[in-house]
């Protein structure tokens, strides 16, 4: 769906989006909330529940929505609060299947598309004007170039004779939109987890103010996920430039925020989270007249000391330490039941943290096997 701005006030049209005609009530039905004006603004693109069990992010961009209406906006948003609607349809007994397409065991956020060679290509094609322009400080031209080949780039992928499957369908769908956009903010959740960010080495500055208390720090390499998707290619053309001695300053900034956890919505607390992302918004001059935050104490921790705790022991878990705790090494965080040895000293088994650190999030189901990521621990 596209809710589209009618002019400089902030009321919205929509439409349906669509590029599946075979599918049109379920897989590919887009919901897109998009404001639009004349002059050449930065673009902000925000997706959510592209792991469809993860819906907070949803009932954020509904507050998002109420609230841009009212705000003065110095950029071009287009928003996508159900990005995959397929997944929404795919349940294990009670459960949405959430994280993974349920026919093949994919990971919808993992099949987001870029290639190394797309950009070296892109690179040997430019001409002596855009060079000199680069040179001459006007980067836009450039910037509008490359985002044109992506789309590009992403339309031959789709289009392929021998086709895509339906996790880089999706993704690909999306990455023909979010290309455009300047800041790119894909909102999850964890299993059971507390917010976190996670961000881009190059702006974890920035981040903070998200004001959200955990920022975990990523090396700028590719993984699958949108937000490398979506900046990944940007600091590889800069730095194939710089090889030829040009400097481009030009970086889409884009981040994944994990709005707490999976299966549920909270509307008080999504208030508080969109005031978040106003707050990051307006730090960077892209909306205006929101009456800010008040700061919460933010940690950063590199994605090296972001350590996940495999339980030991299978059975039945009860977790003592919650997200959001900070925990002390050896600290008991969780015990393990174990029905074979409930007459013997054996039943219950206690697990400890193995450094000092906070607790980001744990596993959702209190039934676990040898090998289950039990914590994930933000070290210290
Ligand atoms: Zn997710």
């Amino acid at each position: 769906m596209f809710y589209k701005q009618r002019s400089d006030k902030q009321s919205f049209d929509k439409k349906t989006a669509n590029k599946d005609n075979a599918n049109k009530d379920a897989l590919y039905d887009l919901s897109q909330v998009k404001s639009t004006s004349k002059k050449q603004l930065p673009k902000v693109y925000i997706q959510s529940a592209v792991h469809a069990a993860e819906m907070q992010g949803s009932a954020v961009i509904f507050k998002l929505i109420e609230q841009l209406k009212n705000l003065t906006l110095h950029a071009e948003f287009t928003l996508v609060p159900n990005c995959n609607p397929f997944g929404r349809t795919q349940r294990a007994g009670e459960y949405l299947q959430g994280r993974y397409d349920a026919t093949t065991g994919n990971n919808w956020n993992r099949f987001y598309h870029y290639e190394p060679s797309d950009v070296v290509e892109f690179v040997e094609t430019l001409t002596e004007q855009q060079i000199s322009l680069i040179e001459n400080g006007s980067e836009s031209e450039l910037v509008l170039a490359f985002k044109s080949f992506l789309k590009y780039k992403f339309g031959l992928k789709l289009d392929q004779d021998w086709g895509v499957n339906t996790a880089q369908f999706l993704n690909t769908t999306l990455q023909e939109i979010a290309v455009d956009a300047d800041i790119v903010l894909d909102l999850h959740t964890g299993p059971a987890s507390t917010h976190h960010i996670y961000s881009p080495e190059f702006l974890t500055q920035s981040a903070h103010a998200f004001n959200f208390e955990n920022i975990i720090s990523i090396p700028t390499t590719f993984a699958g996920a949108l937000d490398e998707a979506s900046f990944t290619p940007w600091v590889y053309l800069a730095e194939l430039l710089k090889q030829k001695g040009i400097t481009l300053n030009y970086k889409v900034n884009a981040f994944t925020i994990e709005l707490g956890s999976q299966e549920n919505i909270c509307l008080t607390q999504a208030q508080s989270d969109s005031g978040g992302i106003l707050n990051y918004l307006q730090a960077n001059n892209l909306i205006d007249g929101f009456v800010g935050v008040t700061p919460v104490e933010v940690t950063t921790t590199l994605l090296k000391n972001y350590k996940t705790l495999f339980s030991k022991h299978a059975g039945m878990v009860e977790y003592l330490a919650k997200p959001g705790d900070k925990v002390n090494k050896g600290q008991v965080i969780a015990r393990v039941l174990n029905s074979l040895e409930f007459d013997t000293k054996h039943a219950v088994v206690d697990v400890t943290a193995p450094e000092s650190g906070t607790i980001i999030l744990h596993y959702p189901s209190a039934a676990v096997q040898v090998g289950t990521q039990l914590f994930k621990i933000a070290v210290s």
